[in-house]
């Protein structure tokens, strides 16, 4: 049966919820069935709880194995690691940096963190990343090279680096974005904090940048509580990442001395001991997050005016969070679903309020963000935990 009208589209989208679901459901909780208990009574009862400790490196060795990047860096959650990766990238006080306006409020703020301005890029349709055509059209219009540096015209700024995101888990089209930062020869930061177990063209996202961050926050696909960490295949950066996430202290046998203003962002062990445990977990985690992205598309598919977002052509996605996109004539009816299905118990949220919209960003230099302003009008997170596809 094919429902057309607006009004009609409510009931059949709790219709589905209750068909794939059963029961209730909020957007992500975290699941603890493997040896998450055991690792952590082991920290408490060798007393290693804090920064130093051994799951912390098995934690990064593990991170590195699965993301086949050659550096993982744990650090104390993703926006500390996107703030390193930041300064490690060369960006300055002053500077500007390019980030997508639909993304979780962190990749802004990590730019500010650095002390530098927030400019923000539009989105594609098919990825919810940064659309890499318009990023060059922008880049050509706005800007100017001094020095083989790239400077805002307007503002005078330098535009010190690119961060695309992956949205929801699903992959940007790093080639074409890559390839546009290579032509203004500014240095590209993967926010992968939403992408671990994401692959773009078989490679896992993280490997494209120059530095990419991930997280391990409660709601994301893997969790360490809270964690995160910087990738990075060059080993240099690599060493600094590290250097500069543990205060910048230099080894002495009985003295404590720093030789730069560094930062207190390295994860704790008892933290990595609840991550290694996920990260065992993660291959099942994700397969059982795209059989419930499976299960959705298959239920979703008769009602018109409702589209399920799929992965881009070109990669294999951890479908983090699931995503509702509204047809345009129905952008009136959408905070009508987001209250009717969370008065029914199926938690569901807008899509983050675009960056450029909120008060401490609406003076950014930016594009034009006619896909951002659309994604945001018409778009709905459903829920999305792995342990919903057993359902
Ligand atoms: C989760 C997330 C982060 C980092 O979050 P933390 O809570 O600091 O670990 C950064 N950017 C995006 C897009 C995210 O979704």
């Amino acid at each position: 049966m094919l429902y057309h009208m607006t009004a009609l589209k409510i009931p059949a989208v709790i219709n589905v919820f209750e068909n794939v679901l059963g029961g209730p459901a909020v957007l992500h909780e975290p699941h603890f069935s493997g040896n998450e208990w055991t690792y952590v009574k082991e920290c408490i009862d060798t007393g290693w709880v804090s920064t130093a400790g051994a799951y912390v490196e098995r934690f990064e060795d593990m991170l590195c194995h699965v993301t086949g990047v050659k550096h993982a860096i744990a650090t104390v959650n993703g926006t500390a690691a996107l703030h390193v990766a930041m300064i490690l990238a060369g960006v300055k006080p002053g500077d500007e940096v390019i980030v997508p306006s639909l993304t979780f409020v962190a990749t802004a703020n990590a730019v500010v963190m650095a002390g530098a301005i927030p400019h923000f890029a539009d989105a594609e349709i098919e990825t919810l990343g940064i659309d890499a055509t318009k990023l060059r059209a922008h880049l050509q219009a706005v800007s100017k090279s001094h020095d083989g540096i790239p400077h805002n015209i307007a503002t005078g700024c330098r535009i010190a680096a690119v961060v695309c995101m992956h949205t929801f888990g699903h992959p940007v089209d790093l080639d074409a974005v890559a390839k546009v930062c290579r032509e203004f020869d500014i240095p590209l930061i993967e926010d992968a904090t939403e992408s671990l177990g994401s692959y773009y063209k078989g490679r896992h996202t993280g490997n494209h940048g120059l530095l990419a961050a991930l997280s391990f926050n409660g709601n994301k696909t893997v969790t360490s509580g809270g964690g995160g960490a910087i990738l990075t295949n060059d080993d240099h950066l690599g060493k600094q990442a590290k250097h500069l996430t543990t205060t910048a202290r230099v080894s002495h046998d009985f003295e404590s001395i720093h030789d730069s203003v560094g930062f207190n962002y390295r994860l704790p062990n008892i933290n990595a001991a609840l991550g290694c445990a996920q990260l065992e977990a993660l291959t099942e985690a994700i397969e059982k997050k795209r059989r419930l992205a499976e299960m959705y598309r298959t239920a979703f598919a008769p009602i018109a005016g409702i589209k399920f977002f799929t992965e881009p052509v070109f990669a294999v996605s951890n479908y983090w969070l699931n995503l509702l996109l509204l047809d345009a004539a129905d952008v009136a009816v959408r905070d009508e679903i987001l209250s009717k299905t969370n008065a029914e118990g199926f938690m569901t949220r807008a899509v983050w309020r675009p960056m450029h919209l909120l008060d401490m960003y609406t003076s950014c230099p930016r594009m034009d963000l006619p896909v951002v302003d659309d994604i945001y009008a018409r778009s709905i997170n459903i829920p999305s935990s792995p342990q919903l596809a057993n359902a």
